[in-house]
This record gives structure tokens, C-alpha cells and sequence, in this order.
């Protein structure tokens, strides 16, 4: 049996990638695990979790109780479960490495045990396995329904305060409704998770309420006891190039978010010749489900090289095997597309100019052109913070700046999540800020 997760890409847009194991799977890796003390997989992992005590509870035959120890840390474990770089987090900390032996397939093993969890309480019906504390009588706004602000609402409802979420879409789970590619988040799981995580109680959800649309900052600061911002980012950056305009170019993140929602807004348009700009798990996870959806050549350009990507070197391996063409070393200069004719005001082609490091290692452009033809654009190459919505509190590089304690510029008022982070974006860390932040809104609370 292996454990390790394929590199074959997905066979359609709901291959599950990386299926859960059976019982008799689970029982044979979590027996191969030492159960190290002071384990560095537990070290790597952002949220903390006790990975050897869950793997024992799961060669014990108590997968529930396993989800139970994972959820302590991580309310989202069946999410993280699915969509964590494993590979360069706990599995590579993992012991097992230093034998030359495949590393304990800790993702896999987290995925079993919380679907059993998840299942046997939609199942049963049976009381949230955590419960409340008594009420403190608090109120507390949770502005976004994403992984960091839905873990902050978890851990709040369980320290006994009322939560308020407010939601611009009419789904909770943020990026794991709307941005994660579908093969990583099979069977509607985003919704069912979201579900279960509000099963706690204590939690309203109002959607349709953004910042600045149908609620505002200062509103909420007056009405409840602390604020908790977990808004993720809004927009795709432009790429400040001529051509941005033409038909055919769009985002990246709304082609995926189409995608997700297909089965009631119907599946997006894809063109014959695509090209994705970027090198993040956005952009791998446009360019493999514009193969899917039946695209002849996927093309994902990148302005550095494989090792600077963002997405790791799994998940170009998994773009590579989907039949994407990865092409490093390009930035775009310009998006072409013909002013008269039958394609007039189209995209024809994109021109990028080829780039290197110089000897201190500083991206370059050198003088050599590339033209790749193409009748649809991607762009995938960060988002930036909606800034006039927060009006009032203090940004630092864009971002919504905090102290350790996740405190923002203005008292009563938190925030966490890819809202706050100047690095990288992980499902993982937006949900520890999540939950720390909660922990420091209930001492602030409490005075
Ligand atoms: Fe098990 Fe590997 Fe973690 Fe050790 S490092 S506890 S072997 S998963």
C-alpha cells in the first residue's frame, strides 16, 4: 500500500486527487508512525496540532477520538487535511525522512479521521463533540466567513460569547467555497464542513453584508464588544499592461469561484489556447481545470524561476502531469489582440520578455521576446486588500496591520488571516490566527 499522495494530475473536475484511506490503510500506516517524543512534525505544523497522539488514536481503532485531538488545534482538519502542503510541512519534519524511508502520511491519516468525525455527527445527530462554555453575555462581530474568521467564531462560541458573522456571499467558507480547486475539495465538503463547524451554536450568520455594502466598521464597533476582521483579500492585481482590456483576459480567482458554483451558475467558458500568468496555487489550479474543462494547450508563465514559485514543487509536478506547460523565467509586457477583423478586440497572443537574476540575485528583464498565441488569459498573480473599506485602520504593505495579540490600530477591533499576512497565504495559518485571535479577544473581554 502506499500512502503517498499521487502526482498523476486529476481525470476530471471531481477526480478526488487524494482519496481517503480505508480502515485497514489507516491501521497500516498510523502502525508504521515512532510516536516521537517532542515530534518535529508537530513543530511544522502552524496550528500545533498533536500529530502522534492522533496517529496512536487511530491505530487504537478510535478514529473519532483522533479528530477530536485534531480539531482542538484545527477546526478546519478536513480541509487542512486536503489542501496543506503537507509535503513541506509536517511530512517533511517527519523522522521517517532521516531513514530514507517514505514519510508517515500524516495528511491522509488527518483526512480519515475527521471524515469519520463529520459523518458520524451528521449521521447521529448526536451533540457537537465541542461544547460551549457558559455565556459571558458578549457580543462579538466576525467580519467574512473564511477559514481564519470561521475559526475565530468557533473558538469564541466556545468560550461562551455570542458571535455575529457577516458575509458578502451567500456561502460560508470563504476560499474553500469559492477558491480552491474542486478536485481538492470533493463532494460539496466545504459546504458540509462550514455546516458542522456551526453546529457548535452561538453563531449567526448574515449574509450578503460586506464591508462598506450592507455593514461598516465603525457600526459594528458601536453595537457589539470587539470586532474580528477575517476578510482574506479582494481583488486581482492588474497587471498594468497594455491589452488588460481585451476580450478573453480575466481573473484567475473568478474562473475558479465559476467553476465551484457550476452546478448552479453552469461551467465558465474556456479557450482552445490558454495562458495563466503566475506561479501560486491559483495558477495551478486555473491551468489544470482549463485542461479539464477540454483546453488543447495550457500554458502557466512566471516571471521567476520554479524554486521562487509559490506553489509547491507537488503541485507543479501535479500541473505538469494534467498536461500544463510551465514556462518560468517570463514576465508579461503585453496582451495582443487585432482592432479590426473577425477577432477584433480579442486576445490573440500575449508577449512576454525573458528575465534572470543578475549576479546579487535581482530579477532582471533581459532583451529576448517570447510570443505565446492564445484566445484566453488568466491572471493569477496576487490579490490586493479592498483599502477604502477600512477606512480608519492602520495598513502596514497593504495589509491590515496588527500586534502579536492580532489587535489592529483601533481598540476592540481584531484581525487574522491573509487580510493580515505580508507572506505566504496558507489555509493552515489563516486558521491559527483565527483561533489566537479569539483567545486574545476573550482576555480583552475579560479586561
Ligand atoms: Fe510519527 Fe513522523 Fe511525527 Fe515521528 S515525526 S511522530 S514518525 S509522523
Amino acid at each position: 500500500m502506499s500512502g503517498a499522495v499521487s502526482t498523476s494530475g486529476p481525470e476530471s473536475l471531481d477526480d478526488d486527487i487524494s482519496p481517503r484511506f480505508t480502515p485497514r490503510q489507516a491501521l497500516a500506516e498510523s502502525s508504521r508512525c515512532l510516536f516521537c517524543y517532542d515530534a518535529p512534525c508537530v513543530r511544522a505544523c502552524p496550528t500545533g496540532i498533536d500529530i502522534p497522539g492522533f496517529i496512536r488514536r487511530i491505530a487504537n481503532g478510535h478514529a473519532t477520538g483522533a479528530a477530536h485531538t485534531i480539531m482542538e488545534e484545527n477546526i478546519f482538519g478536513g480541509t487542512c487535511a486536503r489542501v496543506c502542503p503537507t509535503e513541506v510541512l509536517c511530512e517533511e519534519k517527519c523522522v521517517m525522512n532521516e531513514g530514507e524511508q517514505r514519510p508517515i502520511s500524516i495528511g491522509r491519516l488527518q483526512r480519515f479521521a475527521t471524515d469519520a468525525l463529520m459523518e458520524e455527527a451528521a449521521a447521529t445527530k448526536a451533540p457537537h463533540p465541542f461544547t460551549r462554555a457558559p455565556s459571558t453575555g458578549k457580543k462579538v462581530a466576525v467580519v467574512g466567513a473564511g477559514p481564519a474568521s470561521l475559526s475565530a467564531a468557533h473558538r469564541l462560541a466556545m468560550l461562551g460569547h455570542e458571535v455575529a458573522v457577516f458575509e458578502a456571499k451567500p456561502k460560508a467558507g470563504g476560499l474553500n467555497e469559492y477558491g480552491i480547486a474542486a478536485y481538492k475539495m470533493v463532494n460539496d465538503f466545504a459546504r458540509k464542513e462550514a455546516k458542522f463547524i456551526l453546529g457548535i451554536g452561538g453563531i449567526k450568520i448574515h449574509y450578503g453584508k460586506a464591508l462598506g455594502r450592507g455593514v461598516k466598521l465603525h457600526e459594528l464597533s458601536v453595537k457589539y464588544d470587539a470586532v474580528f476582521i477575517g476578510v482574506g483579500l479582494g481583488n486581482t492585481r492588474d497587471l498594468s499592461i497594455a491589452g488588460e482590456q481585451l476580450k478573453g483576459v480575466g481573473d484567475a480567482v473568478d474562473f475558479i469561484e465559476r467553476l465551484r458554483q457550476r452546478k448552479t451558475l453552469g461551467a465558465p467558458k474556456v479557450g482552445k489556447r490558454v495562458v495563466v500568468i503566475g506561479g501560486g496555487n491559483t495558477a495551478i489550479d486555473a491551468a489544470i481545470q482549463s485542461k479539464l474543462l477540454g483546453a488543447d494547450e495550457v500554458v502557466m508563465a512566471y516571471r521567476r524561476g520554479p524554486e521562487q514559485m509559490s506553489a509547491t514543487g507537488y503541485e507543479q509536478q501535479l500541473a505538469k502531469s494534467s498536461g500544463v506547460v510551465v514556462r518560468d523565467w517570463l514576465a508579461p509586457k503585453k496582451i495582443k489582440g487585432p482592432s479590426k477583423g473577425k477577432d477584433a478586440g480579442k486576445v490573440t497572443a500575449v508577449e512576454f520578455v525573458r528575465t534572470k537574476l543578475d549576479a546579487k540575485g535581482k530579477l532582471v528583464e533581459t532583451k529576448e521576446t517570447v510570443t505565446i498565441a492564445c484566445d484566453m488569459v488568466l491572471k493569477a498573480v496576487g490579490q490586493t486588500m479592498i483599502e477604502e473599506t477600512l477606512a480608519g485602520l492602520e495598513l502596514k504593505n497593504g495589509k491590515i496591520a496588527v500586534n502579536k495579540d492580532f489587535a489592529t490600530s483601533l481598540k476592540g477591533i481584531f484581525a487574522g488571516g491573509d487580510c493580515v499576512k505580508s507572506g505566504e497565504d496558507l489555509t493552515v495559518q489563516a486558521v491559527q490566527d483565527g483561533k489566537l485571535a479569539a483567545h486574545a479577544i476573550d482576555r480583552f473581554l475579560k479586561g
